[in-house]
Protein backbone atom coordinates (compact mmCIF):
# COMPACT_ATOMS: atom_id res chain seq x y z
CA UNK A 1 0.00 0.00 0.00
CA UNK A 2 0.71 3.76 -0.91
CA UNK A 3 0.58 5.41 2.95
CA UNK A 4 -0.03 9.03 3.40
CA UNK A 5 0.95 10.53 6.51
CA UNK A 6 0.05 14.39 7.41
CA UNK A 7 2.31 16.08 10.00
CA UNK A 8 5.91 15.58 11.17
CA UNK A 9 5.13 16.22 14.83
CA UNK A 10 5.72 12.52 16.87
CA UNK A 11 2.96 10.95 16.16
CA UNK A 12 3.36 11.12 12.32
CA UNK A 13 6.90 10.18 12.29
CA UNK A 14 6.91 7.47 15.21
CA UNK A 15 3.90 6.29 13.29
CA UNK A 16 6.22 5.85 10.24
CA UNK A 17 9.47 4.52 11.65
CA UNK A 18 6.77 1.55 12.56
CA UNK A 19 5.53 1.05 9.47
CA UNK A 20 7.79 -1.74 7.73
CA UNK A 21 5.84 -3.25 4.49
CA UNK A 22 5.09 -0.62 3.01
CA UNK A 23 5.46 2.80 1.08
CA UNK A 24 5.49 6.20 3.08
CA UNK A 25 5.18 9.62 2.26
CA UNK A 26 5.18 12.06 5.21
CA UNK A 27 3.87 15.42 4.09
CA UNK A 28 4.89 18.54 6.58
CA UNK A 29 4.25 22.05 6.38
CA UNK A 30 7.48 23.39 8.10
CA UNK A 31 10.76 23.15 6.56
CA UNK A 32 12.46 21.78 9.82
CA UNK A 33 11.28 18.73 12.13
CA UNK A 34 10.15 19.60 16.43
CA UNK A 35 10.20 23.72 15.71
CA UNK A 36 8.31 25.79 16.54
CA UNK A 37 7.83 24.26 19.62
CA UNK A 38 4.93 24.13 21.72
CA UNK A 39 4.87 21.62 23.94
CA UNK A 40 6.14 21.35 27.87
CA UNK A 41 7.89 17.96 26.94
CA UNK A 42 7.18 16.44 30.71
CA UNK A 43 6.26 12.70 30.26
CA UNK A 44 6.99 9.41 32.14
CA UNK A 45 9.90 7.75 31.89
CA UNK A 46 8.22 4.37 32.32
CA UNK A 47 5.99 5.75 29.22
CA UNK A 48 8.98 6.47 27.12
CA UNK A 49 10.50 3.02 28.37
CA UNK A 50 7.98 1.25 26.58
CA UNK A 51 7.84 3.49 23.06
CA UNK A 52 11.37 2.55 23.07
CA UNK A 53 12.30 6.01 23.12
CA UNK A 54 14.22 6.83 26.76
CA UNK A 55 17.34 7.52 25.17
CA UNK A 56 19.74 10.02 27.41
CA UNK A 57 20.69 12.10 24.50
CA UNK A 58 16.90 13.02 24.33
CA UNK A 59 16.68 13.46 28.45
CA UNK A 60 17.09 17.55 29.39
CA UNK A 61 16.28 16.61 33.17
CA UNK A 62 14.37 14.07 35.77
CA UNK A 63 11.58 13.95 38.41
CA UNK A 64 11.22 12.48 41.47
CA UNK A 65 8.90 14.97 43.44
CA UNK A 66 6.20 16.51 42.35
CA UNK A 67 5.18 20.00 44.39
CA UNK A 68 1.67 20.73 44.79
CA UNK A 69 0.65 24.34 45.68
CA UNK A 70 -2.97 25.32 46.02
CA UNK A 71 -4.52 28.87 46.09
CA UNK A 72 -2.88 31.51 47.47
CA UNK A 73 0.21 29.06 48.05
CA UNK A 74 -1.82 27.03 50.15
CA UNK A 75 -1.70 23.97 50.99
CA UNK A 76 1.91 23.14 49.50
CA UNK A 77 3.32 20.12 49.62
CA UNK A 78 5.34 17.60 47.65
CA UNK A 79 4.82 14.39 46.30
CA UNK A 80 7.96 11.62 46.23
CA UNK A 81 7.46 8.80 43.85
CA UNK A 82 10.18 7.38 45.43
CA UNK A 83 12.27 7.33 42.15
CA UNK A 84 12.76 8.93 39.09
CA UNK A 85 9.28 8.85 37.09
CA UNK A 86 9.09 11.77 34.83
CA UNK A 87 11.81 13.28 32.77
CA UNK A 88 11.49 16.88 30.09
CA UNK A 89 12.48 15.44 26.83
CA UNK A 90 14.06 17.38 24.22
CA UNK A 91 11.41 17.85 21.43
CA UNK A 92 13.01 19.04 18.75
CA UNK A 93 15.79 16.51 19.45
CA UNK A 94 13.07 13.61 19.54
CA UNK A 95 11.47 14.84 16.36
CA UNK A 96 14.63 14.49 14.42
CA UNK A 97 15.80 11.47 16.07
CA UNK A 98 12.13 9.88 14.65
CA UNK A 99 12.87 11.85 11.25
CA UNK A 100 16.16 9.72 11.16
CA UNK A 101 14.21 6.33 11.89
CA UNK A 102 11.97 7.06 9.00
CA UNK A 103 14.43 7.98 6.83
CA UNK A 104 16.47 4.91 7.97
CA UNK A 105 13.35 2.84 6.72
CA UNK A 106 13.17 4.25 3.24
CA UNK A 107 10.76 6.17 3.64
CA UNK A 108 10.09 9.55 1.83
CA UNK A 109 9.76 12.71 4.35
CA UNK A 110 8.47 16.30 2.01
CA UNK A 111 9.23 18.92 4.48
CA UNK A 112 7.24 22.73 3.23
CA UNK A 113 4.77 20.86 1.91
CA UNK A 114 1.30 21.68 3.45
CA UNK A 115 -1.87 19.74 2.66
CA UNK A 116 -4.81 21.75 2.02
CA UNK A 117 -7.06 19.18 1.55
CA UNK A 118 -7.97 15.31 1.68
CA UNK A 119 -10.48 13.21 0.12
CA UNK A 120 -11.54 10.64 2.18
CA UNK A 121 -10.83 8.59 -1.10
CA UNK A 122 -7.11 8.96 -0.29
CA UNK A 123 -6.72 11.99 -2.66
CA UNK A 124 -4.09 14.74 -0.98
CA UNK A 125 -3.84 17.92 -2.60
CA UNK A 126 -0.80 20.04 -1.12
CA UNK A 127 -0.23 23.68 -1.42
CA UNK A 128 1.99 23.95 -4.46
CA UNK A 129 -1.25 22.65 -6.51
CA UNK A 130 -0.14 18.71 -6.29
CA UNK A 131 -2.50 15.82 -6.03
CA UNK A 132 -1.62 12.79 -4.83
CA UNK A 133 -3.74 9.47 -4.62
CA UNK A 134 -2.56 6.82 -1.76
CA UNK A 135 -4.15 3.47 -0.07
CA UNK A 136 -4.06 5.19 3.42
CA UNK A 137 -4.03 8.60 4.86
CA UNK A 138 -3.12 9.02 8.36
CA UNK A 139 -3.89 12.29 9.65
CA UNK A 140 -1.40 13.44 12.43
CA UNK A 141 -1.41 17.34 11.76
CA UNK A 142 -2.00 17.73 15.71
CA UNK A 143 -4.59 20.13 17.91
CA UNK A 144 -5.54 22.72 15.24
CA UNK A 145 -7.35 19.65 12.94
CA UNK A 146 -8.27 21.80 10.44
CA UNK A 147 -8.09 18.42 7.89
CA UNK A 148 -9.70 16.56 10.52
CA UNK A 149 -12.92 18.71 10.71
CA UNK A 150 -12.83 19.12 7.04
CA UNK A 151 -13.23 15.24 7.30
CA UNK A 152 -16.23 15.44 9.84
CA UNK A 153 -14.03 13.83 11.84
CA UNK A 154 -13.28 16.37 14.61
CA UNK A 155 -14.85 16.05 17.67
CA UNK A 156 -16.46 19.24 19.43
CA UNK A 157 -16.95 17.63 22.67
CA UNK A 158 -13.25 17.64 23.42
CA UNK A 159 -12.41 20.63 25.53
CA UNK A 160 -9.61 22.69 24.08
CA UNK A 161 -7.45 25.43 25.83
CA UNK A 162 -4.69 27.81 25.49
CA UNK A 163 -0.58 26.99 26.73
CA UNK A 164 2.05 29.54 27.27
CA UNK A 165 5.37 29.01 28.51
CA UNK A 166 8.60 30.26 28.80
CA UNK A 167 12.17 29.31 29.91
CA UNK A 168 13.60 31.83 32.42
CA UNK A 169 17.32 31.59 33.87
CA UNK A 170 17.36 31.89 37.87
CA UNK A 171 19.93 33.91 39.56
CA UNK A 172 20.77 31.11 42.20
CA UNK A 173 20.49 26.76 41.39
CA UNK A 174 17.49 25.04 42.40
CA UNK A 175 16.59 21.33 43.56
CA UNK A 176 16.05 20.39 39.65
CA UNK A 177 14.34 16.74 40.51
CA UNK A 178 11.18 18.46 41.64
CA UNK A 179 8.49 19.93 39.09
CA UNK A 180 5.46 22.29 40.41
CA UNK A 181 2.01 22.48 39.63
CA UNK A 182 -0.08 25.42 40.90
CA UNK A 183 -3.74 25.28 40.78
CA UNK A 184 -4.96 28.96 41.96
CA UNK A 185 -7.57 30.38 39.99
CA UNK A 186 -5.93 33.78 40.63
CA UNK A 187 -3.33 32.58 37.80
CA UNK A 188 -5.49 30.20 35.51
CA UNK A 189 -9.42 30.11 35.62
CA UNK A 190 -9.84 26.77 34.08
CA UNK A 191 -6.51 24.72 34.72
CA UNK A 192 -3.29 24.86 35.97
CA UNK A 193 0.13 26.79 36.06
CA UNK A 194 3.36 24.27 35.85
CA UNK A 195 7.11 25.24 36.64
CA UNK A 196 9.32 22.44 35.71
CA UNK A 197 13.02 22.51 35.68
CA UNK A 198 14.87 22.34 32.89
CA UNK A 199 18.42 22.05 34.90
CA UNK A 200 19.55 23.13 38.29
CA UNK A 201 19.33 27.37 36.63
CA UNK A 202 17.00 27.19 34.24
CA UNK A 203 12.91 26.41 34.77
CA UNK A 204 10.06 26.60 32.32
CA UNK A 205 7.37 28.43 33.20
CA UNK A 206 3.79 28.31 32.32
CA UNK A 207 -0.16 28.25 32.23
CA UNK A 208 -2.85 26.53 30.46
CA UNK A 209 -6.44 28.66 30.51
CA UNK A 210 -9.16 28.91 27.77
CA UNK A 211 -7.38 32.70 27.29
CA UNK A 212 -3.20 33.41 27.70
CA UNK A 213 -1.32 36.33 27.33
CA UNK A 214 1.92 37.55 28.13
CA UNK A 215 0.21 39.95 31.00
CA UNK A 216 -0.69 36.06 32.87
CA UNK A 217 2.80 35.17 31.88
CA UNK A 218 4.80 38.04 33.53
CA UNK A 219 2.14 37.13 36.59
CA UNK A 220 2.89 33.90 36.96
CA UNK A 221 6.97 35.10 36.86
CA UNK A 222 6.23 37.73 40.09
CA UNK A 223 4.08 34.79 41.79
CA UNK A 224 7.41 32.31 41.18
CA UNK A 225 9.65 35.31 42.59
CA UNK A 226 7.40 35.72 45.68
CA UNK A 227 5.89 32.82 46.22
CA UNK A 228 9.11 30.44 45.80
CA UNK A 229 11.57 32.61 46.32
CA UNK A 230 13.17 32.19 43.28
CA UNK A 231 15.33 35.06 41.10
CA UNK A 232 14.58 35.33 37.74
CA UNK A 233 17.90 37.06 36.21
CA UNK A 234 16.02 36.64 32.46
CA UNK A 235 13.79 34.93 30.31
CA UNK A 236 15.69 32.70 27.67
CA UNK A 237 13.58 31.31 25.41
CA UNK A 238 11.06 32.65 22.98
CA UNK A 239 6.98 32.60 24.38
CA UNK A 240 5.59 29.50 22.86
CA UNK A 241 2.54 27.21 23.70
CA UNK A 242 -0.21 26.26 21.49
CA UNK A 243 -3.42 24.27 21.10
CA UNK A 244 -4.28 21.81 24.38
CA UNK A 245 -6.35 19.19 23.76
CA UNK A 246 -7.89 17.47 26.62
CA UNK A 247 -9.23 14.32 25.52
CA UNK A 248 -10.08 11.69 25.34
CA UNK A 249 -12.33 11.83 22.16
CA UNK A 250 -16.09 10.54 22.25
CA UNK A 251 -15.30 8.05 19.59
CA UNK A 252 -11.69 6.87 19.79
CA UNK A 253 -11.43 5.43 16.47
CA UNK A 254 -11.91 7.70 13.52
CA UNK A 255 -11.78 6.97 10.65
CA UNK A 256 -13.69 7.89 7.29
CA UNK A 257 -13.14 6.26 4.19
CA UNK A 258 -9.01 5.55 3.69
CA UNK A 259 -8.44 8.06 6.02
CA UNK A 260 -7.85 7.81 9.84
CA UNK A 261 -6.69 10.72 12.26
CA UNK A 262 -4.52 10.28 15.07
CA UNK A 263 -2.77 12.12 18.19
CA UNK A 264 -3.57 15.56 19.02
CA UNK A 265 -6.12 15.94 16.23
CA UNK A 266 -8.01 13.13 17.42
CA UNK A 267 -8.06 14.01 21.37
CA UNK A 268 -6.30 11.16 22.12
CA UNK A 269 -4.47 12.94 25.19
CA UNK A 270 -4.50 12.51 29.39
CA UNK A 271 -7.53 14.48 30.39
CA UNK A 272 -6.37 16.07 33.45
CA UNK A 273 -2.67 17.50 32.04
CA UNK A 274 -3.79 17.15 27.97
CA UNK A 275 -0.48 15.61 28.00
CA UNK A 276 -0.37 13.28 24.74
CA UNK A 277 3.31 12.55 23.98
CA UNK A 278 3.32 9.07 25.62
CA UNK A 279 -0.75 8.02 24.89
CA UNK A 280 -0.21 9.63 21.07
CA UNK A 281 2.14 7.26 20.14
CA UNK A 282 1.20 4.20 21.56
CA UNK A 283 -1.94 4.56 19.65
CA UNK A 284 0.29 5.85 16.72
CA UNK A 285 2.12 1.68 17.26
CA UNK A 286 -0.77 0.23 17.13
CA UNK A 287 -2.36 1.48 13.90
CA UNK A 288 1.65 1.04 12.99
CA UNK A 289 0.82 -2.70 13.74
CA UNK A 290 -2.67 -2.69 12.04
CA UNK A 291 -0.98 -1.21 8.77
CA UNK A 292 1.84 -3.98 8.88
CA UNK A 293 -0.61 -6.92 9.67
CA UNK A 294 -2.80 -6.02 6.04
CA UNK A 295 -2.44 -5.20 2.19
CA UNK A 296 -6.04 -3.69 2.10
CA UNK A 297 -7.24 -1.02 4.40
CA UNK A 298 -10.64 -1.82 6.23
CA UNK A 299 -12.04 0.51 8.24
CA UNK A 300 -14.14 -1.85 10.30
CA UNK A 301 -11.21 -4.35 10.65
CA UNK A 302 -9.15 -1.52 12.05
CA UNK A 303 -11.98 -0.30 14.33
CA UNK A 304 -12.04 -3.39 15.39
CA UNK A 305 -8.35 -4.24 16.20
CA UNK A 306 -8.12 -0.84 17.82
CA UNK A 307 -10.81 -0.88 20.12
CA UNK A 308 -9.66 -4.37 21.63
CA UNK A 309 -6.18 -2.67 22.14
CA UNK A 310 -8.23 0.35 24.07
CA UNK A 311 -10.45 -1.45 25.90
CA UNK A 312 -8.76 -0.91 29.54
CA UNK A 313 -7.72 2.60 28.39
CA UNK A 314 -10.95 3.75 27.35
CA UNK A 315 -13.08 2.89 30.49
CA UNK A 316 -9.74 4.58 32.75
CA UNK A 317 -9.84 7.65 30.45
CA UNK A 318 -13.52 8.41 30.30
CA UNK A 319 -13.44 7.87 34.22
CA UNK A 320 -10.90 10.61 34.78
CA UNK A 321 -12.07 12.41 32.05
CA UNK A 322 -15.89 13.25 34.10
CA UNK A 323 -13.35 14.11 37.08
CA UNK A 324 -11.68 16.46 35.15
CA UNK A 325 -14.70 17.93 33.85
CA UNK A 326 -15.21 19.12 37.61
CA UNK A 327 -12.24 19.75 39.18
CA UNK A 328 -11.13 22.41 36.06
CA UNK A 329 -14.85 24.05 37.15
CA UNK A 330 -14.44 24.04 40.70
CA UNK A 331 -13.46 27.52 42.41
CA UNK A 332 -10.40 28.25 44.75
CA UNK A 333 -12.25 26.90 47.59
CA UNK A 334 -13.12 23.97 46.87
CA UNK A 335 -9.91 23.47 44.91
CA UNK A 336 -8.44 23.93 48.09
CA UNK A 337 -10.24 21.53 50.23
CA UNK A 338 -9.79 18.78 47.35
CA UNK A 339 -5.66 19.15 47.89
CA UNK A 340 -5.90 19.26 50.98
CA UNK A 341 -7.79 15.93 50.91
CA UNK A 342 -5.46 14.62 48.50
CA UNK A 343 -2.33 15.32 50.84
CA UNK A 344 -4.57 13.68 53.78
CA UNK A 345 -5.12 10.26 51.91
CA UNK A 346 -2.01 9.80 50.29
CA UNK A 347 -0.16 7.29 51.91
CA UNK A 348 2.95 5.24 49.43
CA UNK A 349 3.52 6.34 45.43
CA UNK A 350 6.43 3.58 45.30
CA UNK A 351 5.09 1.70 41.84
CA UNK A 352 2.75 4.18 40.76
CA UNK A 353 2.82 5.22 36.92
CA UNK A 354 3.09 9.02 36.93
CA UNK A 355 1.57 8.78 33.39
CA UNK A 356 -1.52 6.80 34.65
CA UNK A 357 -3.38 9.70 36.37
CA UNK A 358 -6.54 7.08 37.16
CA UNK A 359 -4.49 4.31 39.49
CA UNK A 360 -3.27 7.55 41.16
CA UNK A 361 -6.62 8.92 41.82
CA UNK A 362 -7.80 5.83 43.05
CA UNK A 363 -5.11 4.75 44.59
CA UNK A 364 -5.76 7.77 46.80
CA UNK A 365 -9.34 7.23 47.44
CA UNK A 366 -8.28 3.70 48.57
CA UNK A 367 -9.66 2.07 45.81
CA UNK A 368 -7.06 -0.15 44.80
C1 LIG B 1 1.44 24.27 25.90
C2 LIG B 1 1.48 22.79 25.70
C3 LIG B 1 2.15 22.00 26.61
C4 LIG B 1 2.17 20.62 26.44
N1 LIG B 1 2.86 19.87 27.34
C5 LIG B 1 2.90 18.52 27.22
C6 LIG B 1 3.68 17.75 28.11
O1 LIG B 1 4.33 18.28 29.03
N2 LIG B 1 3.68 16.40 27.96
C7 LIG B 1 2.96 15.79 26.95
O2 LIG B 1 2.97 14.55 26.87
N3 LIG B 1 2.25 16.52 26.07
C8 LIG B 1 2.21 17.86 26.17
N4 LIG B 1 1.50 18.60 25.26
C9 LIG B 1 0.79 17.91 24.20
C10 LIG B 1 1.76 17.43 23.12
O3 LIG B 1 2.51 18.51 22.65
C11 LIG B 1 0.97 16.78 22.01
O4 LIG B 1 0.20 15.73 22.56
C12 LIG B 1 1.85 16.22 20.91
O5 LIG B 1 2.67 17.19 20.34
C13 LIG B 1 0.93 15.64 19.83
O6 LIG B 1 1.67 15.23 18.74
P1 LIG B 1 1.03 15.25 17.28
O7 LIG B 1 2.06 14.62 16.42
O8 LIG B 1 -0.35 14.70 17.32
O9 LIG B 1 0.85 16.80 16.92
P2 LIG B 1 1.90 17.96 16.78
O10 LIG B 1 3.04 17.79 17.70
O11 LIG B 1 1.12 19.21 16.87
O12 LIG B 1 2.46 17.78 15.30
C14 LIG B 1 1.66 18.03 14.17
C15 LIG B 1 2.55 18.29 12.97
O13 LIG B 1 1.74 18.39 11.80
C16 LIG B 1 2.15 19.49 11.03
N5 LIG B 1 1.00 19.90 10.23
C17 LIG B 1 -0.18 20.39 10.70
N6 LIG B 1 -1.02 20.63 9.69
C18 LIG B 1 -0.39 20.27 8.57
C19 LIG B 1 -0.75 20.28 7.19
N7 LIG B 1 -1.94 20.70 6.79
N8 LIG B 1 0.15 19.85 6.28
C20 LIG B 1 1.38 19.41 6.66
N9 LIG B 1 1.78 19.40 7.96
C21 LIG B 1 0.92 19.79 8.89
C22 LIG B 1 2.62 20.51 12.06
O14 LIG B 1 3.50 21.44 11.48
C23 LIG B 1 3.31 19.61 13.08
O15 LIG B 1 4.66 19.39 12.76
C24 LIG B 1 1.48 20.00 25.37
C25 LIG B 1 0.80 20.79 24.44
C26 LIG B 1 0.82 22.17 24.60
C27 LIG B 1 0.10 23.01 23.60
Amino acid sequence: MRICVIGAGPCGLYLASHVRSHEVVVHEEHSVVGLPRHCTSLVSIRGLQELGLYRKELVLNRFRYIEVIGPSAYPRYRLDFRHYVACVVDRPGLERYLLQEVLNRGHVVKLRSRVVAVDPHGIVYTQDGAREVYDVVVVAEGGYAALTKQLGLYDYMLTKLWGIQVDVLLEHPIDSSTFTVIFDRVLSKKFFAWIVPISDRCVRVGLGDYRVSIDKLCTLCRYVEKVLDLRIKRWCSEVFGGVITLGPPLSLVKSRGSCIVVGDALGFTKPLTGGGVVLGLTYCRWVANYLNSTEVFDPKVVRKYLYSKLANIHLKMSFLKHFTRVFHLVGNGVLRSTLQLVRLLIEDLEGVDFDDHTTLLLKLLHLR
